[in-house]
Order: C-alpha cells, then sequence, then structure tokens
C-alpha cells in the first residue's frame, strides 16, 4: 500500500526506520525481530541507504525481503549519493517489480572525508531533482526529508523552507524530519511550512538514546541539539548506558504523547536496529492515548 493512502483515510502513521546490518548473521537476526515488531502493528518500516551508496544492493535485498516475506509495508530511502542518473534508475527499476511502492528520495550526505556534497559527474545535485524524476518516471509514493531545525548546510531557516517547498512542488507528496529533541522546534518548523506554503503531511523524526557518546557525535552531524537539562542527565550517566536507555525512552515518550496529543500527522522512529526502546516508547504512548479523555 502508498502511505499516501493511509493520510487520504486519515491514519496518523507510526513507522520504524533500520540501516542495512553489515552481516548476513545480522540480516537474519533483523528478521526474526519482525514478528516482535508486527505486534506493535506499525504502518510501515522504512531501510535506510548508507552513505555513500555503499549499502544499495543491501537496502534493496532487505526491501524485496520485506514484501515478499512479511506482512509489513515497506518504503526504500534512496539517494544520490555516488551514483550517476543511470545507476539510481537501475536502482528503482529494481524496486517496482519487487512491489515496493514507497521511496524516501534524498540526497545524501557527503561521504567520509568530504566535508561538502559533490555530485559526481552525471549526478543529482539535490533531493528536489531526484523527486521530480521519479514523480515523472515511476509509480511510487514519494517520501523527502525535512529538518525542523534547518539543514546544517543552509544560510538560514527561511532559505531552507524555500528550498522544502521547491522539494514539495517537485513531487514530494510527504515528509519525514531529520531528529529533534525539543518539540518547540517542531511546532516553529510547522508554523514556517504553513507560512510557505507546504501542505503535505509531516511525519515527524523521534530517536530513542541510547548512549551518551553516540547521540551527541550523531547531533553534531546532523544538527540537532540537545537541550540543557537533557544534556546534563546524559553526562551525569555517561558511563552507564543503561541508565542513559531509560534517560531516552522518558524523553522520547514525554516527545511523543505531546506531538500526539498535537495533532502530529505520524511518528517515525529511528531505532539504530535496536527496537526495545522503540517497543516502550510507543507503549508509553498507547497508554495515554487510552487514559486521554474523549
Ligand atoms: C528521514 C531522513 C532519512 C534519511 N535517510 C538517509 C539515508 O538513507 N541515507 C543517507 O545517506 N542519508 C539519509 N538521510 C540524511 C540526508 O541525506 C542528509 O541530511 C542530507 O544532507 C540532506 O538530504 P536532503 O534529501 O534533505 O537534501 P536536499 O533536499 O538536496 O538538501 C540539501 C541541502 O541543499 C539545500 N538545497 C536544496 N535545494 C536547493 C537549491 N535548489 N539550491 C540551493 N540549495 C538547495 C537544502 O536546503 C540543504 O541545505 C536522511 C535524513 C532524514 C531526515
Amino acid at each position: 500500500m502508498k502511505i499516501t493512502e493511509l493520510f487520504e483515510s486519515g491514519k496518523r502513521t507510526i513507522s520504524f526506520e533500520f540501516f542495512p546490518p553489515n552481516t548476513e548473521q545480522g540480516i537474519e537476526n533483523l528478521f526474526g525481530n519482525i514478528p516482535t515488531l508486527s505486534k506493535m502493528d506499525p504502518d510501515f518500516i522504512s531501510v535506510t541507504y548508507g552513505a555513500g551508496g555503499g549499502t544499495r544492493d543491501k537496502t534493496i535485498g532487505i526491501v524485496r525481503r520485506v514484501k515478499e516475506q512479511t506482512d509489513l509495508e515497506v518504503m526504500c530511502h534512496v539517494t544520490c549519493v555516488a551514483q550517476t542518473k543511470g545507476e539510481v534508475e537501475d536502482a528503482l527499476n529494481l524496486l517496482g517489480p519487487a512491489n515496493v511502492e514507497n521511496v524516501l528520495g534524498l540526497r545524501g550526505d557527503p561521504g567520509r572525508g568530504e566535508d561538502r556534497f559533490v555530485p559526481p559527474e552525471g549526478g543529482y545535485q539535490y533531493a528536489s531533482e531526484l523527486i521530480e524524476h521519479i514523480r515523472n518516471n515511476h509509480d511510487f509514493a514519494i517520501g523527502g526529508a525535512c529538518f525542523p531545525e534547518g539543514h546544517l548546510e543552509s544560510p538560514s531557516l527561511e532559505a531552507d523552507a524555500a528550498f522544502l517547498k521547491r522539494k514539495v512542488d517537485a513531487g514530494a507528496q510527504f515528509l519525514v524530519t531529520q531528529l529533534f529533541f525539543d518539540n518547540d522546534d517542531y511546532y516553529r518548523f510547522m508554523e514556517r511550512t504553513q507560512r510557505w506554503g507546504i501542505d503535505v503531511p509531516i511525519i515527524a523524526g523521534v530517536l530513542p538514546i541510547l548512549s551518551t557518546g553516540q547521540i551527541r557525535r550523531f547531533a553534531s552531524l546532523c544538527g540537532a541539539r540537545i537541550p540543557g537539562d537533557l544534556d546534563a542527565k546524559l553526562e551525569q550517566y555517561a558511563e552507564d548506558d543503561n541508565a542513559v536507555r531509560e534517560i531516552g525512552i522518558e524523553h522520547s515518550s514525554r516527545q511523543v504523547e505531546d506531538l500526539w496529543r498535537n495533532g502530529v500527522a505520524g511518528l517515525h522512529f529511528y531505532t539504530l536496529n535496536r527496537t526495545y526502546s522503540t517497543l516502550k516508547v510507543l507503549e508509553n504512548l498507547n497508554a495515554d492515548k487510552a487514559s486521554a479523555p474523549c
């Protein structure tokens, strides 16, 4: 099913993101975990396209297998990194025949050791170009990325919103946000998108924190701000990953309960292939929904 059909039917989506594991055993573990995931009844899962386009074959193999062997709906990430337009087209052509109906069209990050994205010769420069190509040549539901705190390379928040509007005009039918830790950043972003006439569903990306060092690294790479009080707790328990995981569950639970009450179109969990925290956060959300006044 296309994700756009879910939104058209009034559904607010819950989705889980995975990256392709390095080893065959890792892939088997991922599929072994699917019955547990299925209990939470996600509307779809998504599989990332590794930095540098390096996991392309694995990504495509996994999404195809999800379609063949499970009842889960899936979205395949596709980036423009290190590929010509023809190579991207080859990848897209493997998805349709496997009944993959949803694609997240991305530019991708600069390769390791590079400080800015340089499109390969014969490749795409911006995600909006890829998205326009997909819209004009394929029959996928198309998503795009967005950044509540602005993309790191954008000169300003307004410029970022203007480029996002182009992405939607080029064919992005829904958007998924970068992770963020302060819902006010998301609400301010939603106000900006409204001013710019961006009217597609915007799914909030949520990452339940697993470790202090890891989240500080991720946050600095993607430009997400860790609020001072949260950062102080992470510092206090920096050597205790179990305690940090509980802090992450508590913080994400509060975040998603607030987002849900405020009408968010969907929640997309960056699971980092570790589903325990995501499932706990969802249990908390379901308990909160059950106790909310009608
Ligand atoms: C939900 C989500 C999933 C992701 N999955 C992956 C993944 O699977 N693999 C991976 O490698 N990365 C992934 N990323 C990371 C993403 O690829 C990077 O953040 C990348 O730096 C930006 O991607 P984009 O698609 O937003 O690019 P773009 O939309 O092309 O934007 C890149 C920059 O260019 C600017 N820009 C856009 N259009 C123009 C224009 N016309 N003129 C001038 N400037 C412009 C934008 O404001 C931004 O600063 C994901 C990010 C998100 C939020």
